[in-house]
């Protein structure tokens, strides 16, 4: 478990908001580095490197016509791969969906070849918008070869020449009005307070830590009354930054006893895990940690929420119960030792304004997007450090990784061959030694090719 330092960076979210993203994608050799060059207007800025799990950069930003955008080049995989469309597909998918718009390039020249088709059914899938570039046609003569591009069905072929760059004017236009002004809202993140849920096991501090925080600035947001489950949200100003807290109702309205109250209680906390992006799970910290504790721990993770563990009554604590506790902690929590932990008392008000730091760190955490460069550097060290042990004379190979979506963090990494559990969890271990997430689940999926 981390213990927060005392300063923790406050939180600054971007006022200018991230830019659009052009995934460019395509079989390789099509051109896709020479027209990512041309786009960004920089020779330099790719550099031929050997295929496997490195490229040096993947994304750049780009400016055409004044509007800023993100293009994200794929590749870095070997042409030579057995089972090259699938990759490719496979590879191109990941892009397109952290993609606002897709410019797909095929190579005029040689024309339509399975890998293009593979890579059109994704992007039918999809239904992101395409600009599809007909590349290599670096004279008139070979104009006539673009347009037989239009067979794949995904709209007009632009006819360009990445080398020279003929007709690459056009093309950007075109991919212009395919992105948005502003990126469209990823992942699901919603504008707004940030939501917060407050839950834990009965009586270990939740009403009173809610009492505490709320003071007398709430506002009840929400009332759907008329279920079981009546969800009533309050926005609450804390650090200067308003949330809402969600199903705050299930914690104020106290039903003891009822029958089945476990089971709505259970089923409560649930919901609001699920509506919540941060969870602060409070726990008593002077009984011992119980499996209702871990249970609400473990719907956290598997929701893919960010975590905060608060240990509340801290005023009760002493030199015995600390040394237990610690004990409890080191056993049965050792799979939460990235959530950041705070102790606090919800009755005296110690340590409270630990707790928005703690939040907004695990927040941080949740959102964190390494970029696919930093990522694949980090594979190749990784691979090269530490190789997959070889078994019956075989051994997979990593050929790249993207993350391909954040909160929570989490990382398609593509290899040749099966890989083995511990080595997926070595992996899923080092990507926290290297790149944090405090305070969030990871998930590593695993894309074996044959
Ligand atoms: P990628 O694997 O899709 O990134 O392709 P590259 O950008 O590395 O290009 C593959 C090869 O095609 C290189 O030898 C380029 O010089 C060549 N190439 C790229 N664009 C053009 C073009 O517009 N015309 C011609 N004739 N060759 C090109
Ligand atoms: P909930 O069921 O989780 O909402 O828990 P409550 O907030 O109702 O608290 C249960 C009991 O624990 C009440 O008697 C509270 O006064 C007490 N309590 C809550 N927080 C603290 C704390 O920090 N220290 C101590 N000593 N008692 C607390």
């Amino acid at each position: 478990m981390t213990d927060l330092p005392i300063d923790v960076p406050t939180h600054d979210r971007e006022d200018a908001g991230p830019l659009p993203v052009l995934a460019i994608v395509g079989r390789p050799n099509v051109g896709k580095s020479t027209l990512v060059n041309r786009i960004i207007g920089r020779r330099e800025a790719v550099v031929e490197d050997t295929p496997g799990v490195t490229r040096d950069r993947v994304s750049y930003d780009a400016n055409w016509a004044g509007r800023e955008f993100t293009v994200v080049d794929t590749g870095g995989w070997d042409p030579d791969a057995v089972g090259m469309a699938a990759l490719v597909a496979a590879q191109a998918e990941v892009a397109i969906n952290a993609a606002d718009a897709v410019l797909f390039v095929v190579d005029a020249v040689v024309g339509i070849t399975d890998a293009d088709e593979a890579v059109v059914r994704v992007l039918r899938k999809s239904g992101k918008p395409v600009v599809l570039a007909a590349n290599k046609v670096d004279d008139q003569r070979i104009e006539s070869e673009a347009m037989n591009l239009w067979s794949l069905g995904i709209g007009e072929p632009f006819a360009v020449s990445a080398m020279h760059g003929r007709g690459t004017g056009d093309m950007l236009d075109a991919v212009l009005a395919a992105l948005p002004e502003a990126p469209a809202e990823r992942d699901g993140e919603a504008g707004g307070p940030r939501r917060v849920a407050i839950v834990g096991k009965p009586n270990v501090g939740k009403s009173s830590l809610l009492n505490k925080v709320a003071k007398e600035d709430r506002v009840v947001v929400s009332d759907v009354a008329g279920t079981t489950v009546d969800p009533v949200d309050e926005l609450i100003t804390l650090g200067g930054q308003e949330w809402r807290f969600i199903d705050t109702a299930g914690i104020r309205r106290k039903v003891k006893n009822a029958q089945g109250h476990e089971y709505y209680a259970s089923l409560r906390t649930n919901a609001a895990i699920e509506r919540a992006e941060v969870v602060v799970v409070v726990i008593d910290s002077s009984e011992s940690i119980t499996e209702q504790d871990l249970r609400i721990m473990n719907a956290v993770e598997e929701a893919g929420k960010a975590l905060v563990i608060a240990y509340n009554k801290w005023d009760l604590m002493d030199e015995e119960r600390r040394y237990y506790l610690e004990r409890e902690i080191d056993r049965d929590l050792v799979q939460f030792r990235w959530a950041p932990r705070v102790n606090i008392s919800a009755l005296t008000g110690w340590h409270m304004e630990k707790l928005v730091p703690a939040i907004e760190a695990a927040l941080d955490g949740w959102q964190t997007r390494v970029p696919t460069g930093q990522l694949n550097a980090f594979l190749g060290r990784l691979v090269a450090a530490h190789p997959h042990p070889v078994r019956s004379g075989k051994q997979p190979k990593i050929l790249f990784g993207t993350q391909a979506t954040t909160m929570p963090p989490t990382f398609a990494i593509f290899t040749s061959g099966q890989i083995e559990a511990s080595y997926q969890r070595f992996i899923e271990r080092r990507l926290r030694e290297d790149f944090g997430f405090v305070g969030s689940p990871v998930h590593v999926q695993i894309r074996a090719r044959q």
